[in-house]
């Protein structure tokens, strides 16, 4: 009677498409494990001393990627927009009514604001930081057409 395939039900926090991904390539975020394996201790001024903080902790795989996007921004500058740094690692939900899991909680969104008090900021990014963003597999939330958060970039368009 089952249809093949169809009777398999996914936990409610990796029941999105960017989660399932995520989830499959890396595991459970909660996972005491996945922490030591996955994240990585970013010492981004060390490259770039614009960069408003020291440090992101942040997953292995995502920030090889900021780290060819912030040179290229550099070349044209534009990293100047980057004016405060909100979220990057941290296990949480997408809101507190669902259970769908963020992809902060596995390292792979990084919040940037335009304004350094992220209450203020309507964030606005050029479409030319945008561009290079994309060209480095970067999404942003500027572009999404619901709900856009242009804060958010992340390594998993979710
Ligand atoms: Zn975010």
């Amino acid at each position: 009677m089952a249809n093949a395939g169809n009777d398999i039900v996914l936990p409610p926090e990796y029941s999105g498409p960017a989660q399932l991904l995520l989830y499959t390539r890396y595991g459970n975020p909660r996972d005491i494990a996945f922490e030591n394996k996955w994240i990585y201790s970013w010492n981004v001024q060390d490259a770039f001393p614009w960069f408003p903080v020291q440090k992101l902790r942040i997953h292995k795989h995502f920030w090889p990627l900021l780290d060819a996007a912030f040179k290229e921004l550099e070349l044209y500058n534009l990293h100047d927009e980057i004016k405060g740094i909100g979220d990057c690692y941290s296990i949480h939900t997408i809101n507190e009514t669902q259970p769908l899991l963020s992809m902060h909680s596995w390292g792979a969104a990084l919040d940037m604001h335009t304004n350094p008090d992220a209450l203020l900021n309507k964030a606005i990014w050029s479409n030319d930081f945008i561009e290079i963003m994309e060209k480095h597999a970067i999404h942003c939330g500027q572009k999404w057409a619901v709900h856009a958060e242009p804060h958010h970039f992340a390594m998993v368009n979710g």
